[in-house]
């Protein structure tokens, strides 16, 4: 696994048997106290209660705004060099720790941005020859999904149940899905908000970003398939989310900016970002099957490898978007990318698209295939950028699917 550099200083919350949840980073591999930081002086010329430290959620520090918010990463990046010297009452092996979901997500939005991804869904469920339907490229599609299902890398979940129509000549059933898959996508987390009524402008829309974290957007297939038309994802969706337990800051990601493709045709003056960019984050799922009598201690097999950058609209873009009616954005919101996939056929994001619609099985070494996931089987996406000598680590966020309740 990838140390958390000093370049990176994410965000977190933390408990351990001794300490209730709190604010942390984490540097190498070592979770840093940082209501012990701020308790102890280094923060005070920033004038920041100490109890913002001390909350079960990042919501209140993030209101701060960037100016503290910075300043207290800054400050962090001057201390923790010497990280050693630190009283070893405030700094915790990760592994010694609970790591808690960072964000109290009032509103989710699931985005559909990557062209690859949406040409690859219309080629399997529409038509192949017209894969994108006439709006995709003139606005970045959404849907609003369900932010209390969300939960932290970690936590498993049951494969869920519900209503499918196996064949279009019969009426429908109601069974356990399967169609169980995943979409690899990043969450963007909404640092500032604008009033009800306001827009925010696409050339701003940075300033209203606090960081991001990785994503996985479980999908049941055979419910999505008979449910979305015409109002789009509902218990195909709702039933589960995963993200990962640091929040990674826009700022880390500066020098990881990379220009976006072109748009074609132009987008409406609204849209029109200048200096369009993605943000270059290398992106790995890797599946490990459950344990079996034969196979103990079975083989984790990589299954995509893609990257943020493969995005058609922008996170700029997205949340001009969504704010151009007068909608109000609210820190700790979440807009995730949705599923990001590339043009190769490993970069895929989704089960779906990896097997296309389930013709190319996946074969893993322990001769079993997958055309969507088993119950036992565990999914951990991990995400990390990397340039010269800058390593940016996102962590990971793991699930495992237990048995339908
Ligand atoms: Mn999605």
């Amino acid at each position: 696994m990838l140390d958390f550099s000093i370049d990176n200083i994410p965000f977190g919350i933390f408990s351990t048997p001794k300490t209730n949840k709190r604010l942390a980073t984490i540097l190498g591999s070592t979770v840093v106290d940082l209501l012990w930081i701020a308790k102890s002086g280094y923060l005070d010329d920033l004038e920041i209660p100490a109890s913002v430290f001390a909350q079960p959620y990042l919501n209140d520090f993030i209101a701060l705004g960037k100016d503290k918010t910075n300043a207290v990463r800054e400050r962090l990046q001057e201390i923790l060099v010497n990280v050693d010297q630190m009283p070893i009452s405030v700094c915790f092996p990760v592994e010694t720790v609970q790591l808690h979901m960072p964000i109290k997500i009032g509103d989710y939005t699931d985005f559909y941005s990557s062209e690859p991804h949406a040409t690859n869904v219309g080629k399997m469920f529409r038509d192949p020859s017209n894969a994108l339907l006439p709006n995709w490229k003139h606005l970045p599609v959404a849907y609003h999904g369900r932010a209390s299902s969300i939960f932290v890398s970690g936590t498993n979940f049951h494969r869920p149940k519900g209503q499918v129509r196996p064949n279009d000549n019969e009426p429908p059933i109601f069974r356990p899905t399967k169609g169980l898959d995943i979409e690899l996508e990043m969450a963007t987390v909404i640092g500032k908000a604008n009033p009800i009524g306001d827009s925010i402008d696409v050339n701003q829309a940075e300033n209203y970003v606090f960081g991001f974290m990785l994503f996985n957007d479980w999908s049941a297939r055979d419910i999505q398939k008979w449910e979305y038309v015409p109002l789009g994802p509902f218990l195909a969706k709702n039933f589960f989310s995963s993200v990962s337990p640091w929040v990674v800051t826009i700022e880390a990601l500066e020098p990881f900016k990379v220009p976006a493709e072109p748009q074609d045709p132009a987008v409406l003056p609204y849209l029109q970002q200048n200096n369009r960019y993605n943000f270059d984050v290398q992106l790995e799922v890797t599946l490990i099957p459950a344990p079996t009598a034969n196979t103990p201690q079975p083989e984790a097999t990589t299954i995509c490898k893609s990257n943020f950058k493969h995005l058609y609209w922008t996170v700029s873009q997205q949340i001009a978007h969504h704010t151009v009616n007068g909608c109000n954005l609210n820190v700790g919101d979440v807009l995730a990318s949705g599923t990001i996939s590339g043009q190769a056929a490993d970069s895929f994001g989704s089960l779906l698209e990896l097997t296309w619609g389930g013709k190319n099985p996946i074969v893993l070494p322990d001769g079993s295939t997958r055309t969507f996931l088993e119950d036992g089987d565990t999914i951990i996406i991990k995400g990390f950028a990397q340039k010269d000598n800058i390593s940016i680590n996102f962590g990971q966020v793991e699930t495992k699917i237990l048995p339908t309740k």
